[in-house]
């Protein structure tokens, strides 16, 4: 926790109220206590370090609500046979989760907070980790410490999710694995897990599989999150509405009626279009009809080694802006607000009086450029908790 001023910033965006140009942000003791104009910065502020921003734009810190950061080994041959287009089979989850359990702690430490750090360069300073690749209690239960330990590394501030019902294991009889996960519930709190997770979907866990983890979970105090209606329409949307989850993520396939349940019952839409194009789908149709129901949408990168090997949280909103066609506020609103209401988090994603003291200064003097100049490194400097980090 530091203090700071960021003075001579060229735009600031709060979200509480207009942009404020040549502006200033006064964070203490890591909190944010004053933001304005830099003329009326007020005096008295004691011995604080200060941080020109040389007339850059600042935003709150990005939150990147949905990452899959700990893994193990290369999924370069799926990515080489799907752009080649040849009669190719995917290696699939099942690969990396031969990787990752072969890689000791330490080398998943190391590549874990590598990708992490990457994400902090690129403007993140929240971050939710999800297990996933282990898939025995044991091994779960090591990624979820490896993710929080990196977090702490890295400087970001980190949240975890069990997500056990990753895939069924090869060679392993579903009903005795829902089992497992289900009793591996309680060495996942104890390793610091906020939130349990489970891929429904075809090919993955059923209605009646997702229902029966998710509400053990709930019962053993986790938080409730969702991959839903990606690879086709199974009603994962509106079991996530039943159950209350804080997000729903992925939804290429949603229905009208989905997404008006979501809004409805306020779990969050969450657009991982990263995906979309990675995976070669191209659906970006949904995030409109989410949008158009009065969703609130958060943006992840949905980090991974198959489906989208990206730390990057501007790219994932240039791509939901270009290629969803979300407008400017409401991409940049979706990657600060809409990540912290996914993490169900007040005091991130935003820059009012009492929020936690994370920012990022982006190379430009106008915060859309962020979405309109591609290619480039759209991140300067992050500051987490009141400490420029990078730069
Ligand atoms: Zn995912």
């Amino acid at each position: 926790m530091a203090s700071l001023i960021v003075r001579n910033v060229g735009r600031l965006t709060t979200w509480h109220g207009p942009v404020v140009e040549r502006a200033a942000v006064v964070i203490r003791d890591g909190v944010v206590e004053w933001t304005g104009a830099d003329a009326d910065l007020p005096a008295g502020l004691g011995d604080v370090p200060e941080l020109d921003a040389g007339g850059a734009a600042v935003l709150p810190g990005f939150v990147d609500s949905h990452t899959h950061a700990v893994w193990a080994g290369s999924r370069r041959e799926d990515f080489v046979g799907r752009v080649s287009g040849a009669d190719y089979s995917p290696h699939g989850i099942s690969s990396t989760v031969a990787a990752t359990r072969a890689a000791s702690y330490d080398e998943l430490l190391a590549l874990t907070t590598e990708r992490l750090t990457e994400m902090r360069r690129h403007g993140t300073t929240t971050v939710e980790v999800k297990s996933g690749y282990g898939l025995t209690p044991g091994e779960e239960v090591q990624l979820l410490t490896v993710a929080r330990q990196a977090g702490g590394l890295a400087q970001l501030d980190t949240t975890t999710t069990y997500l056990g019902a990753h895939v069924v294991p090869a060679g392993r009889d579903r009903a005795d694995y829902v089992d497992e996960v289900v009793g591996s519930l309680p060495a996942a709190v104890d390793a610091g897990a906020h939130w349990c997770d489970v891929f429904c979907d075809d090919g993955a866990f059923s209605l009646d599989e997702a229902r029966r983890i998710l509400t053990s979970a709930r019962e053993h105090g986790l938080g409730l999150r969702m991959h839903a209606e990606q690879l086709s329409h199974t009603g994962a949307a509106q079991l996530a509405t039943e159950l209350r989850c804080a997000s729903a993520d992925h939804l290429d396939h949603v229905t009208e009626d989905d997404a008006r349940a979501l809004a409805a019952a306020d779990v969050v839409a969450t657009l991982v279009p990263v995906v979309s194009l990675y995976s070669r789908s191209m659906r970006w149709s949904h995030a409109r009809i989410l949008r158009d129901a009065g969703c609130t949408l958060a943006i992840a990168t949905d980090c991974n080694p198959g489906t989208a090997w990206c730390e990057s949280m501007p790219y994932a909103m240039q791509l939901a802006c270009l290629a969803m066609g979300l407008d400017v506020e409401t991409t940049l609103r979706a990657a600060t607000l809409g990540g912290a209401a996914a993490l169900r988090r007040t005091d991130i994603g935003h820059l009012g009086v009492g929020a936690k003291g994370d920012l990022v200064l982006v190379s430009s003097d106008h915060e859309s450029d962020v979405l309109g100049h591609l290619g480039t490194q759209a991140v300067i400097q992050t500051v987490v908790d009141g400490c420029p980090i990078g730069g």
